[in-house]
């Protein structure tokens, strides 16, 4: 019984205002849903949200924290921070965050170890670049992404990860992977994971996709066995846009 769950990555969109109005605008939209809805908002407005969203099913991710729990870190944000705001989940290893922060896998499984320490769950981004798909490297990249930043953790830590396959290919570019391809790639996820952790285990986690997933891909890549929801960016920036695709 694997969690389904749409979580939206508003990156760095929105003032506090319009942040304040789409998130209400979803609230009125949401009908009980059986998937975990997720806000990935700035961090400025997390306070504010987690008061807004109080008694409904939205859950609040924060869009990354800092690999130590305080200290003279200028301008960094930590772990216990976001859970003493009540926030749940913490996006890691977004392609974003690997291009222009130069996050690699080793400082990424720092940040998930102090994330998990304050009982934070992790939406851990993996995903290939083009050339490294037209390359022929793309499975197994994806697999160093996950063994180099997951295996450590023990039997019931993993579970507090959630994999998001993002090929880095199809963010933002309007460019979506075909259905076969992305449940191709969450099979392989759930087979290194299973070479692990043991095929139970490797079922009940949740792998998501993320790439221009819109209102209108979203029912035939949700259809696949294997995508349990998606992380959504542009489209998640639109109310309405966002209710359909949890609708999927
Ligand atoms: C993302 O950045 O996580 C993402 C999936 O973006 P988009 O939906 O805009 O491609």
């Amino acid at each position: 019984m694997r969690k389904e769950i749409v979580a939206g990555n508003w990156k760095m969109n929105k003032n506090l205002q319009q942040g304040k109005e789409l998130c209400n605008s979803i609230l009125n939209q949401l009908e009980t849903s059986n998937k975990e809805v997720i806000l990935a908002v700035p961090f400025t407005h997390l306070s504010v949200l987690a008061e807004l969203i109080k008694g409904s099913c939205l859950k609040l991710a924060a869009q990354n924290c800092h690999h130590e729990l305080s200290g003279a870190y200028t301008g960094e944000i930590s772990a216990s921070m976001f859970a003493n705001l009540g926030v749940d989940y913490v996006i890691l290893g977004h392609s974003e965050r690997r291009e222009y922060n130069k996050e690699d896998n080793d400082l990424i499984r720092k940040k998930v170890d102090t994330a998990l320490s304050q009982n934070l769950k992790v939406i851990y981004c993996c995903g290939e670049t083009l050339y490294e798909r037209r390359s022929g490297v793309h499975f197994d990249l994806v697999a160093k992404q996950i063994i180099e930043v997951v295996f450590h953790l023990n039997t019931q830590e993993i579970k507090n990860i959630i994999i998001a396959y993002e090929p880095v290919w199809a963010i933002g570019t309007g460019e979506t992977a075909t259905s076969f391809q992305a449940q191709e790639m969450h099979v392989h996820i759930r087979s290194v994971i299973a070479s692990k952790y043991g095929g139970e285990v490797a079922n009940g986690i949740s792998i998501l996709y993320g790439g221009s997933c819109k209102p209108s891909n979203a029912q035939e890549l949700f259809s696949q066995s294997d995508i349990d929801g998606g992380l959504i960016g542009g489209s998640s920036l639109n109310a309405e846009d966002f209710i359909s695709i949890i609708k999927a």
